[in-house]
């Protein structure tokens, strides 16, 4: 099977297992097999004639074909001595300093292993509030979180990949204010992503103009009300100052909760897609959309046939790898195993739109959306059912909203993840945006500078004779093609990039994929730099109205440092 140029030099880079000279000890080709036999090992424990052989070569065929990709833990750890193999934790954090500082210990265990954590700090007493072993007076939820910050930044240098967090305060915690600013100084709390947790009464109160209660986590006692308008103005302009916080609608994470017998969830994980329970870990995969596609006379389709195979396939891998995972805690072994929740999602769906002529702000672009992701969910969830039959429901079943209905093996089967990583080496658009620009300048060692561009519209315009060096400049200065007099306007009109997708439309697609989906759905919202406060807000009313579960914008050039620049010309 060959693997591409693009997926080697990524996977060499950061995945491959090396000595202590830093030296590969492995090829690409087996570190593929090594993630393969580990996870079709498990086929071992349910069926007693299992083909494990078999099933390592179908696995290895998904990964190498790059069909389908398991989350980052899983290729760097599957079939070694460490073994953690899920992107996603929640931990809780209670209010005493025994937990408090548990969490710490717990966060860098699972950021030593490629995982990511989410915390909710709602629990933890207000600033001021009186400590009664000492008769001091508590710091509040923010100064803890520079202490996970500070332990994060430790813990950095010897993992295998960046810690990341997610920081939930609830709207209605004393601290609300403070923590909606928190981030505004750039410099401070930078292994945190922070989302405030927003409910239904608030959301009311907001809409009625009213007043809402803020609550002590400890007493239960309303220490005061702020006007829900000016809370919600507070969120919207450090979002537009900073891209943060983030929002999340904690009342629906819940609705969504199959389990809701063993407490609330209460956050998620970093990139905010997965809602999980305290000490529950997911593991995730995306399938490559630009490989399910087919070529007819007319141009290309969906094949739904092969998609329906990798489904299938990726649901058994995914379950699978809940039972050779070697989580970081024994708590984490046993919370994770009573839900036996996957993460199933897509990546390169703006490539694929591409090939099919759709643009992505359109309804056909949407509707695209939707047709593909009720086909992951309907078939993701009816594998899940066949895998219940031979291996058993997940234990929790019979006290799950599903109990009524056909036994499943995992409470979840859908995620939207980032695919920051995975993308990269599938060589395809990440997870479900738009494609950010077309083209842009690469800086080599000597200080010369490539332009490099997407293929699928170099391919484009070589068969229409236009490519040129020139007409690629202009793109990546100009950042879009919509203004770039020598590009058609049918190529306009679908190579549309980040930019160019007005903020409503990034919802909608947003909701839509939501809409399929039994976890949440990774999506940046951007803004460009001249944009309002007031355009920040009808998003996050949007969102809410459209039924996603959460949502980040980002206003670019809002950051001092930003991964991403389109139209310069370094
Ligand atoms: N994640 C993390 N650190 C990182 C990147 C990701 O902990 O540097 C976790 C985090 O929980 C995130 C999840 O992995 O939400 C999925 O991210 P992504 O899809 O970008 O990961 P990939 O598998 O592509 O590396």
């Amino acid at each position: 099977m060959p693997i591409s140029e693009n997926a080697r030099a990524v996977l060499e880079r950061r995945y491959l297992i090396r000595d202590e000279h830093g030296e590969p000890v492995e090829t690409v080709d087996e570190l593929f097999h090594r993630v393969a036999d580990a996870v079709a090992a498990a086929d071992a424990r349910f069926y007693p004639k299992a083909d494990v052989a078999s099933t390592a070569k179908l696995f290895y065929e998904l990964m190498t074909s790059l069909d389908f990709l398991p989350n980052s833990p899983t290729l760097m750890n599957a079939g070694r001595p460490l073994g953690q193999l899920s992107a996603c934790f929640v931990l809780p954090v209670e209010d005493s300093m025994e937990h408090i500082f548990d969490a710490i210990k717990n966060a860098a265990l699972i950021h030593k292993s490629g995982g990511g954590t989410g915390f909710s700090f709602s629990r933890l007493r207000a600033k001021g509030s009186t400590v009664n072993s000492t008769g001091g007076v508590a710091s509040g939820p923010i100064s803890f979180m520079k202490v996970f910050n500070a332990a994060t930044e430790a813990v950095k240098q010897g993992g295998t990949r960046r810690g990341a967090n997610m920081g939930i305060l609830r709207v209605d915690h004393p601290d609300i204010m403070d923590f909606i600013t928190c981030k505004n100084d750039t410099k401070e709390i930078t292994n945190f992503n922070i989302s405030v947790g927003l409910t239904e009464a608030f959301m009311a109160a907001v809409e009625s103009g009213g007043s809402y209660d803020l609550v002590d986590p400890a007493s239960k006692k309303i220490t005061g009300q702020l006007n829900a308008r000016a809370v919600f103005e507070a969120i919207v302009n450090s979002a537009w100052q900073t891209g943060e916080p983030g929002i999340i609608f904690l009342d629906r994470l819940n609705r969504d909760n199959p389990c809701p017998g063993q407490g609330e969830i209460e956050s998620t994980n970093p990139c905010g897609e997965q809602p999980l329970l305290p000490y529950e870990a997911c593991n995730l995969g995306s399938i490559n959309l630009v490989n399910h596609l087919r070529q007819t006379a007319e141009g290309y389709t969906l094949d739904r046939g092969k998609l329906e195979k990798t489904i299938r396939a990726a649901v058994h891998f995914l379950d699978n790898v809940i039972e050779v995972n070697q989580y970081p805690l024994p708590e984490i072994d046993r919370v994770t195993k009573l839900t036996r929740k996957i993460g199933l999602g897509v990546m390169g769906f703006a490539d694929m739109l591409l090939y099919m002529g759709i643009p992505y702000n359109s309804d056909a672009g949407v509707s695209m959306a939707k047709t593909v992701m009720e086909l992951v969910q309907t078939i993701g969830h009816q594998e899940s059912q066949r895998l219940a039959e031979i291996r058993g429901a997940f234990p929790l079943f019979a006290e799950s909203v599903y109990r009524d209905g056909t036994p499943l093996r995992n409470a979840t089967v859908t995620t939207i993840a980032p695919t920051g990583t995975l993308s990269i080496i599938a060589g395809v658009s990440s997870g479900v945006e738009p494609v950010f620009a077309y083209a842009y300048i690469r800086n080599v060692m000597d200080n010369t500078h490539l332009i490099e561009t997407n293929q699928i519209l170099k391919d484009k315009l070589a068969e229409r004779g236009l490519f040129s060096d020139a007409l690629m400049r202009e793109i990546v200065e100009k950042g879009t093609l919509a203004h770039v007099p020598g590009v058609p306007e049918d190529i306009r009109r679908i190579f549309v990039c980040a930019h160019d997708v007005s903020p409503i439309w990034h919802v909608k697609m947003q909701a839509a994929f939501q809409e399929y989906t039994d976890n949440a759905v990774s999506k940046t919202v951007n803004f460009p730099n001249s944009a309002t406060r007031e355009e920040v807000a009808e998003v996050y009313r949007l969102a809410y109205e459209l039924g996603c579960k959460g949502t980040t914008i980002y206003r670019d050039g809002s950051r001092d440092e930003q991964v991403l620049n389109i139209g310069k010309v370094n």
